[in-house]
């Protein structure tokens, strides 16, 4: 079957390469312990949209470009492959940086997706989608996801079938 594979924090350590980032920019000692939402900027303080910020700032640094595997996650995914399974990379990263994650992800985990789709969640311009959205697009019932807005998105959606 078809599933969907999230990138940050199954694929790519990134929260780990951020905090780096943040650390290093704005002063603070943050550790992967102190992340107690997936809504950052109640962690960070400031806005929503500023936090949005402090990620496009992030995707051009070289923290992004150096952002490391999960540990176990090519092993993962290499055994659903032998098993038959299609997977499909589904991120809700931004448009802008197609390219960077596609040559990551040619990189650390070659040959393991049929494709890669940017739901542009938190992008600061173009059209955004929701994972559900693209999922059932793709034929998509079943998604690895770390983010609980994405997880009852597609979880409140399951079973439902692409019509045209
Ligand atoms: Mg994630």
């Amino acid at each position: 079957m078809r599933i969907g594979i999230d990138i940050d924090e199954i694929l790519a350590a990134s929260l780990d390469a951020m905090l780096d980032f943040h650390n290093g920019t704005y002063g603070t000692n943050l550790k992967q312990g102190d992340i107690f939402s997936y809504k950052l900027w109640e962690v960070w303080g400031g806005s929503e949209e500023e936090a949005a910020q402090k990620w496009h700032d992030f995707y051009e640094t070289d923290h992004f470009a150096g952002v490391c595997p999960i540990a176990g996650a090519f092993a993962a995914m290499t055994v659903l492959k032998e098993r038959g399974h299609e997977l499909f990379a589904i991120t809700a990263r931004p448009h802008h940086i197609a390219k960077k994650t596609e040559d990551w992800l040619d990189e650390h985990f070659p040959a393991v997706f049929s494709g890669v789709r940017f739901a542009n969640t938190y992008g600061l311009n173009g059209s955004k989608h929701k994972k559900s959205d693209l999922c059932i697009e793709l034929g998509i019932a079943t998604l690895v996801e770390d983010d609980p807005r994405h997880a009852t998105d597609c979880a409140s959606r399951g079973g439902q079938r692409h019509s045209t």
